[in-house]
């Protein structure tokens, strides 16, 4: 292209860039007579993760008190987590979103249209002097990726990728948009699965799993027989469904209020799907009928039968699309049965698992990753915090770049306004920047993480080298991270050295044999406080004869026999309660209706690393519609 010609295309361009005065459409959205609007200074309380700095841009923040700061609002998604604060009344400020996005508000949410401004995909264009670019996230329908340009006073910019929630995937790396946020000031990254735990099958391993079930099932027993139910929330999951009525050959039954988002989704000419329930035998519910699903999950067969007899069936197959949970191993659906009843657990997430996200970071060479899911800002110190920094150091320490630097932006929130904080907000500022306080990367560290990364992400390797002292203290006490405290370090120590060194699967194994395990830590203690004899670190030989062998409590082999595929959280939760209490919660959980443990779940500071870890995640009642976040 010749000069002139490429200067043509600039200023072409340049024409066609959209340029948007964020405070002019929100007068105008007022019908305001008034020109201008002042806001407040962004107080350092407000959560890093959903502002963009040194703009006025908040991301998914739409609840009070953190919508009294700007005019410009952008949604990522339509999912309850992100766009909770919402209502027909809504008139604070102009929600920038993808066109489908822009539409479900306006169609389901009943946001008044003039609050609501649709952006392009793949098409920059200027809002309030920056540049923003939205991209596909690859998560529910209308999802995207939000890119900033932001101009600094040297006439500088600063780049910031916000993924909003995402399953990251290769085809995203070829966007020309992204590969130019390649080395970007930050990315706020969705963290929800930020675990060396957290690895699951892809989207296509688990759609063709529930397809070959249907299909399978569904010839056996004939039409009007068997009736399987798939749960999903109002908006999400489409591609299953889409898949499962195209290969199975079937229409898909839903209700109205998740037909009312499928037209807006361009489903409604009612060829896949359908709310007359005689059409089909594939029916959609909500999303929590099946049962629990977070941490673990948790059937309701008894509701399962209520729908087969009121509707006629004799057999009733459900399928709950996970996300990461302790059933989940790469590879491996659970199937959970009782009676004519079964519910086949299918990890399909629409959040990058562990391995992808340290791709996308590694892709990206970020100088900063800010988590979006899973930080308690009001509990920097607490064991949580502490697993997410460790796990973004396993981040940092892949990448090549050793002066790359991850942690918090705190930073940000002085740089937006000049802002008054009390003394205990600057001692927790500085607490924080110093819990994720950027750290250089020594050669040493550099050769000791990669041989982790080794251990974590070739878990079908057979090297069988044994590590240096060094290494196995390092991959010992990682393991004991991811455990229950009960756990001894001689059995950690046999997790491991049996698993190759490869902690992954010495926890994945752990998690299978936790009953057994811990009936090991008991008769030891047992042992010990009656003979007085044994020495706290006397090895114990693993039992390998499968589990629940020895366990003489009748009340916890009937519970174990409806969950058996998930012991692990309760006995988890048991370990740090009395052998009474133990019994009559035992008793209380063996009852037909399965009950939220959510009390159990935030007992206590002695709670293990791993539910620690993840209780944070769990939805808060009073924000309602969480659970969406793991799946
Ligand atoms: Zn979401």
């Amino acid at each position: 292209m010749s000069a002139q010609s490429a200067a043509t295309a600039t200023a072409n361009e340049r024409v066609k860039t959209l340029t948007l005065d964020s405070t002019q459409i929100y007068l105008t959205a007022l019908n305001s007579t008034t020109s201008t609007l002042s806001f407040p200074p962004i107080p350092s309380s407000f959560p890093p993760s959903n502002f963009i700095p040194n703009t006025r841009f908040l991301i998914d923040s739409f609840r009070h008190p953190f919508t009294a700061f700007s005019a410009s609002y952008f949604l990522s998604h339509f999912h309850p987590d992100q766009y909770s604060g919402l209502s027909p009344s809504w008139s604070k400020g102009i929600i920038f979103c993808s066109h489908l996005t822009c539409l479900l508000l306006i169609e389901t949410l009943k946001i008044p249209p003039r609050f609501v401004f649709a952006l392009p995909l793949n098409d920059p264009v200027l809002v309030d002097g920056c540049e923003v670019i939205l991209i596909d996230a690859n998560h529910c329908p209308g999802s995207v990726q939000l890119l900033f340009k932001v101009p600094t006073k040297n006439g500088i910019f600063e780049r910031y990728v916000h993924t909003g929630d995402f399953r990251s995937c290769n085809p995203m790396k070829l966007n020309s948009y992204l590969i130019g946020f390649v080395g970007c000031d930050a990315i706020f990254l969705d963290t929800t699965y930020c675990d060396p735990k957290c690895i699951f099958p892809s989207q296509e391993e688990s759609i063709d799993y529930v397809v070959s079930v249907v299909d399978r099932i569904g010839k056996e027993f004939g039409r009007r027989r068997v009736l399987f139910l798939i749960a999903t929330y109002v908006a999400g999951k489409e591609k299953i469904l889409v898949e499962v009525a195209r290969r199975c050959k079937t229409k898909i039954c839903v209700d109205g209020r998740k037909m009312e988002i499928l037209r807006v989704l361009g489903y409604g000419d009612g060829e896949v799907f359908t709310e007359d329930e005689s059409e089909s035998d594939v029916h959609v519910v909500g999303w929590s009928v099946l049962g629990e699903t977070w941490p673990y999950f948790r059937p309701n067969f008894v509701i399962m039968e209520e729908i087969m007899v009121e509707k006629g069936y004799e057999k009733v197959v459900g399928f709950v699309p996970t996300g990461w949970t302790f059933e989940v191993k790469r590879n491996k659906f659970a199937v959970q049965t009782k009676d004519t009843f079964e519910i086949h657990l299918v990890p399909c997430s629409e959040h990058s698992n562990y391995d992808e996200l340290k791709e996308y970071v590694k892709f990206l060479k970020p100088k900063k990753v800010i988590p979006t899911v899973g930080m308690d800002f009001e509990k920097l110190e607490s064991k949580h915090a502490d697993e997410m920094r460790k796990q973004f150091d396993g981040l940092i320490d892949e990448m090549d770049n050793k002066d790359l630097l991850m942690g918090f932006h705190r930073g940000n929130c002085e740089t937006v306004e000049k802002v008054e904080r009390d003394a205990n907000e600057e001692r927790v500022m500085e607490r924080n920047k110093n819990m994720f306080e950027i750290k250089t990367v020594e050669s040493n560290d550099m050769d000791v993480s990669s041989n982790d990364v080794s251990y974590v992400h070739k878990p079908d390797s057979q090297d069988s080298t044994i590590p240096s002292e060094e290494e196995r203290e390092r991959i010992i006490e990682e393991t004991r991270d991811s455990l229950p405290k009960w756990v001894t370090r001689d059995q950690i120590l046999d997790l491991v050295s049996s698993s190759r060194w490869n902690i992954v699967e010495a926890v994945s194994n752990f998690y299978e044999h936790e009953i057994e395990f811990y009936e090991q830590v008991s008769v030891f203690r047992t042992f010990e406080s009656a003979s007085h004899a044994s020495s706290p670190n006397s090895p114990i030989s693993l039992s390998k004869s499968g589990p629940f062998r020895s366990s003489t409590d009748e009340s916890v082999n009937t519970n174990l026999s409806q969950v058996s595929k998930s012991p692990s959280l309760k006995l988890t939760r048991w370990s740090n309660i009395s052998p009474s209490k133990r019994k009559k919660n035992t008793e209380k959980r063996s009852n037909k209706k399965v009950k939220s443990n959510s009390k159990l779940e935030s007992s206590g500071s002695k709670q293990p690393t791993i539910t620690s870890f993840f209780s944070k995640l769990l939805p808060d009642d009073s924000k309602g519609g969480k659970t969406d976040r793991k799946n």
